[in-house]
C-alpha cells in the first residue's frame, strides 16, 4: 500500500534485533520485580518489565545489530540462545528459565515515511491514508509503537467521520499527515535520545540520576499527554 502511493520508509540502514520472552525463572538478580534497564559492562542491555500477577516477567534482550551476515539466521534465534545472552548481560547474576509463556525475536530500526497520504502538494484532497508501523518504526526501548499507531488511527478516524457526514470540509483530511508526521518524528527523536542514554555505561554519566531525571522529565511523552498540534 505504502509503495503504491509512492511513499517509502526511510532511515536506519540496518535493523537492531531483540529477543523478547515472558518467563518464569529462577534468578538471584535482586530487582527482578522492578521495571529496570540493565546495561552490561561487556555490551548489550536488557529491558525488564515485571508482568501482571507477580510471577512472570518480560525481558527485552538486546541481540545487537543485524549485519548482512546475520540477517538470514536472526529470526531463528532460539529461546535458549536468548537465555544465554540474558545471562551474559546479567553477569555476575544468573537466570535459569523454567517456563516460557511466550517469546519472539524481532528486528526494528528508526524509520519514517515522508508523508502519510497520497498527495505531495495541496492540489487536491488526499484519498489514501497510511498509519502505524507502515509510517514509523523505532526501537523497543520507548515501547510506543502501538500507542502512536492508535493515535494515528484516531486522528484520521474522526476526520473521515466528519467529512463523510458533511460536518467538515474535505480539506480537513490533509491535516492528518501534517499533524501525525511531526508526532512520528518527535517519537523517533525521543527514542534515539532515550536509547542512547540507556546504552551508556554508568561511569559515562555526569550525574548518577541523569537517566532517572530524563525519564521523569519526559514521562508525559510516552503517556501521550505531550501531543500538541500547531494551529492551521
Ligand atoms: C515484541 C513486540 C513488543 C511490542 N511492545 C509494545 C509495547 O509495549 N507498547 C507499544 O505501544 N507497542 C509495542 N509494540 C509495537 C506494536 O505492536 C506495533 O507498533 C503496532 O502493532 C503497530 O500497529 P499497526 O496496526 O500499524 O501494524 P500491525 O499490528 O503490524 O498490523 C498490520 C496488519 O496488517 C496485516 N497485513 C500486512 N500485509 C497485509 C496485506 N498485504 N493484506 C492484508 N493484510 C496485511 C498484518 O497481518 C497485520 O495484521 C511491540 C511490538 C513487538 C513486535
Amino acid at each position: 500500500m505504502r509503495a503504491s502511493i509512492g511513499r517509502s520508509l526511510d532511515g536506519d540502514q540496518a535493523n537492531h534485533a531483540w529477543g523478547v520472552m515472558d518467563v518464569l525463572a529462577r534468578t538471584d538478580f535482586p530487582d527482578i520485580r522492578l521495571k529496570c534497564a540493565i546495561q552490561s559492562h561487556s555490551g548489550g542491555s536488557i529491558l525488564l518489565i515485571p508482568r501482571e500477577g507477580g510471577h512472570l516477567f518480560r525481558m527485552y534482550v538486546d541481540l545487537g545489530e543485524v549485519t548482512p551476515e546475520r540477517k538470514a539466521r536472526i529470526r531463528e534465534t532460539t529461546v535458549e540462545e536468548i537465555e544465554q545472552k540474558a545471562n551474559e548481560i546479567l553477569h555476575p547474576y544468573t537466570l535459569e528459565v523454567r517456563h516460557v509463556a511466550w517469546h519472539s525475536v524481532y528486528e526494528v530500526g528508526h524509520r519514517l515515511t515522508e508523508k502519510f497520504d497520497d498527495v505531495d502538494d495541496a492540489s487536491r484532497s488526499p484519498r489514501v491514508f497510511i498509519a502505524g508501523d507502515a509510517c514509523h518504526t523505532h526501537s523497543a526501548k520507548a515501547g510506543q509503537g502501538m500507542n502512536v499507531s492508535m493515535q494515528d488511527g484516531f486522528n484520521i478516524g474522526w476526520k473521515l467521520g466528519h467529512v463523510l457526514t458533511g460536518r467538515s470540509p474535505e480539506q480537513l483530511l490533509s491535516t492528518y499527515s501534517a499533524e501525525r508526521q511531526v508526532i512520528a518524528q518527535n517519537l523517533i527523536d525521543f527514542d534515539r535520545e532515550w536509547s542512547t542514554m540507556m546504552a551508556k555505561k554508568p561511569e559515562e554519566f555526569d550525574d548518577p540520576s541523569e537517566l532517572e531525571d530524563f525519564y521523569v522529565k519526559t514521562a508525559e511523552f510516552p503517556a501521550g499527554f505531550m501531543t500538541q498540534y500547531e494551529p492551521r
